[in-house]
């Protein structure tokens, strides 16, 4: 018998199979296999290796990739995907928070509003690579059930905050909102639900400390804007006796393993010492952070001090897209400039901070970040014949600076596909994008009856 025929009868059956793949592993050895292929059975990877492996591989389908890369599905560590409603709107006012995303956030926020938008985000997330995301809104429960719809993964926080909101009164309504949807979200195999104290300076000791508490008793994650702003550092500094925010969250017992912070920009050594003390994650948003000039958090400091650190892209309203390969470019070249270093971040660093290094933020890195054996089958596939992508020295060179959000060519969460060839396969686009201008003609009509102008 030869060899060939044996391993044809030896052949294991599988779902799915990518092969002449450039396979960006993001393992631990960030193992590249060039013709390489990688094997899908069920919702996990159940190989990945060269172009040999295919043969000991039957796999219901074969999808030849013809050299594009094979990689972890991108994972968006920190957004709002319902404000895509709110998109565009107002972009350079100086005082936009309150001239404009807070009196639309009073009116318009409701699970109409926050569905309609969540199906957008999700679509436009998919179409740009990323299959896991990490939310902070308000009604996620209807967040939740987009995320089921469209076939994403997703870590789901449900805002805390002191003030009335719509879908809370008061901080104790919003912990009751989000332990109802802890309990019917728990068992989720895509869905992790979270709590989301919007911010230190927006919410009581005792609830920080309450949520805390909570989340070490239900095992859910905990998910904050933190360090983000001078007049945040200047509340908490008042509250604290001097802390900084950070320092703060430590002294009153709210730094933990469930921890994931948002921007982390206004921070020293020593808050970077507890961060990894606490195994705390870190939502790294730079294309957000310096649109808003609030400045540039040291990334690269935390990366050094190994801190778990992802990339995300905060709300659109904020940043203004929600595809991880929007911030590649800038996340490299911000850090180059503003180290006076063209060294610095190099490819390698960013794509971490998109895949496994956001798994980690997440503390989700024993599912999902990287192709290995075991792992969720969450995988994209990047077009490498796209002019920009041509030609291909370097694989993470072209991700990071040559690659745009379209050249995402198919995904997969789960081991099931979300997209072919760049067409959805699990929502209507055209109906969600329909859904979401219709609406746009109620915040049109919002904003002009608040005496502000369309801008
Ligand atoms: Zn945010």
């Amino acid at each position: 018998m030869s060899a060939i025929s044996f391993a044809g009868l030896a052949a294991q059956s599988a779902d799915f199979m990518f092969t002449n793949a450039t396979v960006l592993t993001m393992n631990e050895q960030k193992a590249v296999y060039e013709q390489g292929t990688v094997v899908v059975k069920d919702d996990k990877i159940i190989a990945v290796g060269d172009a040999e492996l295919a043969s000991e591989y039957k796999a219901q389908t074969v999808m030849d990739v013809a050299g594009d890369i094979v990689m972890p599905g991108l994972i968006n560590t920190h957004t709002h995907a319902s404000m895509t409603v709110f998109r565009s709107l107002g972009d350079d006012v100086p005082d936009r928070l309150h001239r404009y995303i807070f009196p639309l956030e009073a009116k318009l926020v409701a699970r109409d509003m926050v569905r309609i938008g969540a199906q957008l985000g999700n679509v436009e997330m998919v179409k740009g690579g990323v299959t896991t995301y990490a939310d902070m809104y308000y009604f996620e429960d209807e967040v939740a059930k987009t995320v089921d719809e469209i076939g994403m993964r997703a870590v789901l926080g449900q805002t805390v905050i002191q003030f009335p909101v719509a879908d809370a009164e008061n901080a104790q309504a919003g912990i009751q909102y989000a332990l109802n949807f802890i309990e019917q979200y728990k068992d989720h195999p895509r869905i992790t639900p979270a709590f989301a104290p919007h911010a230190p300076y927006t919410n009581t000791t005792e609830t920080l400390q309450e949520i805390s508490r909570l989340s070490l008793e239900h095992d859910v994650p905990v998910m904050i804007h933190l360090a983000e702003s001078a007049r945040e550092r200047e509340v908490i500094a008042e509250r604290s006796g001097g802390l900084s925010p950070v320092a703060y969250m430590a002294d009153i017992g709210a730094l933990n393993h469930n921890l994931v912070a948002a921007h982390a920009i206004d921070i020293d050594d020593a808050d970077i010492a507890l961060l990894k003390q606490y195994d705390v994650g870190v939502a790294h948003n730079m294309s957000a952070n310096i649109k808003s000039a609030k400045g540039v958090s040291p990334a690269i400091d935390m990366l050094a001090a190994d801190v778990r650190i992802g990339l995300g892209t905060d709300g659109p309203m904020s940043g203004n897209t929600l595809s991880t390969i929007d911030e590649f470019n800038q996340v490299a070249k911000v850090h180059k400039l503003v180290n006076r270093d063209r060294a610095a971040m190099p490819p390698t660093d960013v794509i971490e901070m998109a895949t496994i290094g956001a798994a980690r933020a997440l503390h989700m890195e024993d599912e999902i970040g990287s192709l290995e054996v075991g792992k969720q089958a969450d995988i994209i596939v990047i077009d490498t014949k796209a002019p920009n992508m041509v030609p291909m020295y370097n694989p993470y060179s072209a991700l990071v600076y040559s690659a745009y959000a379209n050249n995402v060519q198919h995904s997969m969460v789960a081991g099931e596909l979300l997209m072919k060839d760049r067409q959805v396969l699990t929502v209507d686009e055209n109906q969600v994008r329909i859904e979401a201008q219709k609406f746009a003609d109620v915040v049109r009509q919002s904003v002009i009856e608040s005496g502000e102008e369309i801008r």
